[in-house]
């Protein structure tokens, strides 16, 4: 009896395997498929239409990007609750994670799986309807059950990319709290981008422009007052949305920025 229970639970255990081997083979086909396919015409009109940051982009560059929007959307599931969820959305939100690490070309967020598209904002238990408390929250990076999983409103990642200039971007803003935390901790620095030597020269900037926020001399927004990991995301926001003016208002934050992200975005305006 021992010995028939024996092989039935082997048995089972290699039908779960023999299963989840059969999923994982045909995911890898199928996000190879996209990525051999030449990238869509319509994602290119939208892409230069919405994103900025991709139409001010060398020819060259611009391919490099395609490729790596291909990817992300290909080994990424991107899905909406309670709302559609469009080509533009996937562009939008591959854009969001793709810009910050641009210059890192192989990292493609394996701290993440799965992106939430939600019709509006919501409040901090991730409820958006009539039941849900102060509804103030536009994206999130999920913790404990959530981990993996970011939230994001569907209107305030397409306010974000409407093809202008901005000093918000909600999709930036997230993906720099995952790229912060996969060195475990959401701390304001993001240690896969920062050589060691370079935390204390960054802190100090950080205390350095807090300062002037707290006194009203900054333009930027207050919510980067919160802490250093929401100081990071809300300039790199600036940073990424409008490069010129962060450049001409605060050169020294701009400096630092273009050293962790090795990028500098307003040469290629
Ligand atoms: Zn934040």
């Amino acid at each position: 009896m021992i010995q028939i229970i024996t092989i039935l639970s082997i048995l089972i255990f290699l039908l779960i395997l023999l299963l989840f081997i059969k999923h994982f083979v045909k995911r890898k086909i199928r996000e190879k498929e996209i990525i051999n396919q030449p990238f869509p015409d319509t994602w290119r009109e939208i892409l230069n239409k919405r994103v900025r940051y991709y139409r001010n982009l060398p020819d060259d560059r611009k391919k490099e990007f395609e490729d790596r929007v291909k990817r992300f959307i290909a080994e990424k599931s991107i899905s909406g609750v309670d709302t559609e969820v469009t080509d533009e959305d996937k562009l939008l939100v591959a854009a969001s994670a793709i810009i910050p690490l641009f210059n890192f070309p192989y990292y493609n967020y394996p701290n993440v799986q799965e992106i939430l598209l939600y019709p509006g904002s919501f409040d901090s238990k991730f409820q958006t309807g009539d039941k849900a408390g102060q509804k103030n929250i536009l994206g999130m990076v999920g913790n404990g059950y959530m981990n993996g999983v970011v939230v994001l409103s569907k209107p305030d990642l397409k306010a974000a990319f409407d093809g202008t200039r901005h000093t918000n971007n909600v999709g930036i803003h997230e993906f720099i709290h995952l790229i912060d935390k996969a060195d475990g901790a959401v701390d304001g620095v993001p240690e896969i981008l920062f050589k060691h030597s370079y935390v204390l020269p960054w802190l100090k900037e950080v205390r350095k422009e807090m300062k002037k926020i707290k006194e009203g001399h900054s333009d930027i927004n207050v919510y980067a007052l919160t802490n250093d990991a929401e100081f990071l995301a809300v300039v790199s926001e600036y940073f990424f949305d409008n490069p010129e003016k962060l450049k001409k208002r605060h050169p020294e934050l701009y400096k630092f920025l273009s050293n962790i992200f090795r990028q500098e975005p307003d040469k290629y305006v």
